[in-house]
């Protein structure tokens, strides 16, 4: 296993300084699976101003339509060969089909029916509720056979600069036989190391992140938690890597609580930054996949420009998935470390 890093150096002059030159450091790093690069640069504090969530959240209830007086009547339901009962519920969860499907096989699940919730206010059992009421409508679409029930994925868009278009809580759940791209790579990549090395790349990752420690969080249960080396979000990314379990499926309720447990940590650390948004990504092998391992990513998200709504993306992501990190991913990981040592 590499950790390749190219060290650059940037030289401008300062007018205001009689021409007096200055060196910007910057770092390419190749991740150690895929090989795909990412540029550590444009070094600043990772300190960003908060909105007003007031403002911003204020009036979005009234046409939401995941609020509980309209969720029960107009989102659509399942036909009763994929879901006799047409929706999923637990407490006051709903699980329904995505109207705006990426896939055959697509749902959301509400996370609740409050309709705003910030982020430092999720608990770990609510998040692992809307984990169990996903792999619930999982295990259904495994039970009746579907050709789609291949990879089991729950994203997590929250908050608008992570791409969401409600302030509602929500998951995006499918199950695909298309692994989407990345993820596809991945299991590329780590069925040709299992090949090459005769180990599985993810838990050699663990043992080399765990010994070495600039990077690792801790282990909640069988969950290990660390800064991503080469991370695609501009404040790092923290990925989870699950002990044996290669598939969603794989995954028991106390695993879902322990990945529960681990994200509210990661967000009450992001949060301190003045992190209020983010992505969060399932990774997963196939029934049998023995040479991956279950993984999630969760990449913090920002406006680079509040007011004018500036997204964290630009052309260099958008269309050459080229990454930057605004700071090396150790030291994020010693601002991220305090919320796992509590
Ligand atoms: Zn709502």
């Amino acid at each position: 296993m590499k950790f390749e890093a190219h060290r650059k150096e940037t030289i401008v002059l300062n007018p205001m300084k009689d021409m007096a030159r200055r060196s910007i450091p910057s770092e390419i790093r190749k991740d150690p699976l895929t090989g795909r690069t990412a540029r550590i640069c444009h070094f600043m504090k990772l300190r960003w101003e908060k909105p007003d969530f007031g403002a911003m959240v204020s009036g979005t209830e009234q046409t939401c339509p995941f609020c509980p007086e309209k969720v029960m009547q107009i989102t659509p339901c399942f036909p009763e060969e994929i879901l006799p009962q047409g929706r999923l519920t637990a407490g006051d969860m709903v699980l329904f089909p995505n109207i705006a499907p990426y896939d055959s096989l697509g749902a959301v699940a509400t996370m609740g029916a409050q309709h705003y919730i910030p982020m430092l206010e999720f608990t770990a059992e609510r998040i692992s509720g809307a984990f169990r009421l996903a792999r619930a409508f999982f295990q259904r679409i495994e039970e009746i056979d579907h050709p789609e029930s291949v990879y089991h994925i729950i994203n997590w868009n929250y908050m608008p600069p992570a791409g969401s278009s409600l302030i509602h809580a929500h998951l995006q759940v499918f199950a695909s036989s298309s692994a989407p791209n990345l993820m596809r790579e991945e299991l590329e990549a780590a069925r040709r190391y299992r090949q090459r090395k005769g180990t599985n790349y993810w838990d050699d990752l663990v043992a080399h992140e765990i010994s070495e420690g600039q990077r690792f969080l801790g282990s909640i249960g069988r969950i290990n938690w660390f800064t991503s080396y080469a991370p695609m979000g501009v404040a790092g990314d923290v990925l989870a890597v699950a002990d044996k379990a290669s598939s969603t499926l794989e995954l028991s309720d106390e695993d879902l609580d322990d990945i529960a447990d681990g994200l509210t940590r990661v967000m009450a650390a992001y949060d301190k930054m003045g992190i209020f948004s983010f992505n969060m990504n399932f990774f997963t092998g196939a029934k049998g996949d023995d040479f991956t391992r279950f993984h999630l990513l969760f990449s913090p998200r920002t406006f680079f420009n509040q007011s004018l709504g500036t997204p964290d993306i630009g052309a260099l992501r958008n269309l050459f998935n080229e990454t930057l990190c605004m700071a090396f991913p150790e030291e994020i990981n010693s601002l991220l470390k305090p919320d796992f040592e509590r």
